[in-house]
């Protein structure tokens, strides 16, 4: 707290030197309501939600209080934004809490964001606001939901103070209420994290590379033996990340997500899905789907994200060279694509119900999206759509090829996905070749895909339309499309109704970009 500023820089800008964490504080703010909950990520932290517990909650994950010995701080790290390297950048906008372990032995970090200035928000105010915050709250649980790893978001609390982030046609400035959401992770350290270590003409950080690394090894990576030489622990670190990046990447691919700012200091140390901006799950099937507005060059777009997270691989690896060497990590960031793509390969496999892999799976796969791509069909509902076809060979097959069809077809593109379909039944008849019982087969088939093609995702326009009611007041639809997006796979039907059936629908014309 006591660290001077740095007064060559903007106000309210320090470059910090010699710590990677700076002790900040919460700002309190007016009057904190609880907007949304996620039962299961409190439970993380054995918290329950009751109604009587709505207010304490809202008072500490607003940062209003302070959880018994939490020693609140900002973490200091740089990053490489769309390219270049940005120098010190930092949490501008959260804090960190401390740790808990929790009952079940599990270690997590707590974290408010939007919980106001610290020595890192530059000439920002530290705020995000109710749309940004609900955002990420629904897609963190989302992601977690659908199996890929992320943070966590406990809460989202809303106050009266209020901020202007948008200004109006007239001239007139918009207000939103301030708001702040809970983030729980094993580590919020980011590639960005090790960059702050690049040598500078008054740094001695590189005295502490190999401290972070070891708190790394010792509390992050267990499964790495101590017993190996301790530049070898560390290349084992590396390729730990490595392998994590290329997963998390192709499980992004499968679901047709896109991160929108895929710079180095929002890459997980750990392979989580980690700061949700602009992000956005595709409706129609496009390649070059963009969500961030501000990205003139499309430098994240969907396509481009395995390649950009292999980039960015690249800049942790200079970023710990004096700690790894450069030339070995660069070799074992040649893996990086090979897990990519068997990830990629193993993920699709399932989406299309393949038990066994044959010769062609491969192309098969790729002319599915090239035929969603022609026809402009939806990316999430195409795959799910495949559950309605029945094994050739069964008594139904014909019907049910009739109906796929006819979910999957624009008027206009029946052939198209006719001749798609077709190849499709001739990879399964050769599947089942020598099977005794088809049923079986499409049984396992079906339990197959519609554990890997959710019916629920975060659509752009269910999000939108779950903030414009929370923005006046009713947080009733933030919590349905919560509990759609923790059963996005819909197994079992869901009982307890909440909130619109609609949620797998495609979004009106007015949604589409
Ligand atoms: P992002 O694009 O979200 O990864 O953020 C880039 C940088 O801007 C990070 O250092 C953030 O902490 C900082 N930042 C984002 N929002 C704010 C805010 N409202 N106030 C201060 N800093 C912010
Ligand atoms: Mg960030
Ligand atoms: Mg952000």
């Amino acid at each position: 707290r006591s660290l001077p500023l740095d007064s060559s820089k903007v106000p309210g800008s320090r470059q910090v030197r010699g710590a990677c964490f700076s002790l900040s504080d919460p700002t309190p703010l007016d009057n904190p309501r609880l907007v949304a909950w996620s039962d299961s990520a409190l439970k993380l932290l054995d918290l329950q939600h009751d109604a009587g517990s709505s207010q304490k909650l809202a008072d500490y994950f607003s940062g209003n209080k302070l959880l018994h010995g939490s020693v609140p701080a900002s973490h200091c790290y740089c990053g490489h934004q769309f390219g270049y390297f940005s120098g010190q950048l930092g949490d501008g906008a959260a804090v960190y809490l401390g740790e808990v372990v929790n009952n079940s032995g599990q270690r997590l970090e707590l974290q408010l964001k939007g919980s106001g200035k610290t020595p890192y928000s530059r000439s920002a105010d530290g705020r995000k606001v109710l749309r940004s915050t609900i955002r990420e709250f629904l897609c963190s649980e989302a992601m977690f939901h659908l199996g890929i790893p992320t943070t966590r978001a406990g809460t989202v609390i809303v106050s009266d103070d209020q901020v202007v982030r948008d200004i109006f046609y007239d001239g007139k400035a918009k207000m939103e209420n301030c708001a702040v959401v809970l983030r729980i992770a094993p580590t919020f350290l980011r590639f960005g994290s090790f960059e702050i270590f690049k040598p500078g003409p008054s740094d001695r950080m590189h005295e502490i590379l190999p401290q972070m690394l070891d708190y790394c090894l010792e509390n992050l990576f267990p499964e790495i033996p101590t017993s190996i030489p301790k530049s070898q622990q560390y290349l084992e670190l590396y390729k730990e990340v490595c392998i994590k990046t290329a997963k998390l990447v192709a499980k992004w691919q499968c679901v047709g997500f896109c991160h929108g700012v895929l710079n180095t200091d929002n890459m997980s140390l750990l392979g989580l899905t980690i700061d949700y901006g602009p992000f956005g799950f595709m409706d129609y099937f496009d390649p070059n789907f963009q969500c961030n507005n501000s990205d003139n060059q499309g430098r994240y777009v969907y396509k481009a994200q395995p390649e950009i997270c292999h980039w960015n691989l690249k800049k942790f690896a200079e970023a710990i060279k004096e700690s790894v060497d450069l030339e070995d990590s660069l070799k074992v960031l040649e893996t990086f694509f090979p897990v990519y793509k068997k990830e990629h390969f193993m993920g699709m496999s399932k989406k299309l119900g393949f038990s066994v892999s044959f010769n062609d799976d491969e192309n098969l796969i790729e002319s599915f999206l090239q035929t969603m791509q022609d026809t402009f069909s939806d990316f999430t509902n195409s795959f799910r759509n495949l559950n309605k076809l029945s094994w050739p060979g069964l008594e139904n097959h014909a019907q049910t090829f009739d109906a796929t069809l006819e979910s999957l077809l624009e008027v206009t593109n029946k052939e198209k996905w006719k001749s798609w379909l077709e190849k499709y039944v001739c990879r399964l008849k050769k599947e089942s070749d020598n099977a005794e019982n088809l049923l079986v087969l499409d049984t396992q088939r079906k339990y197959l895909m519609d554990g890997a093609n959710p019916k629920y995702i975060l659509r752009n326009y269910i999000a939108q339309n779950a903030i414009e009611l929370a923005e006046n007041g009713d947080f009733s639809e933030v919590r349905n499309v919560l509990h759609r997006l923790e059963n996005p796979f819909e197994k079992e039907p869901i009982t307890q109704e909440c909130g619109s059936s609609n949620y797998n629908a495609l979004p009106p014309i007015s949604a589409l970009s």
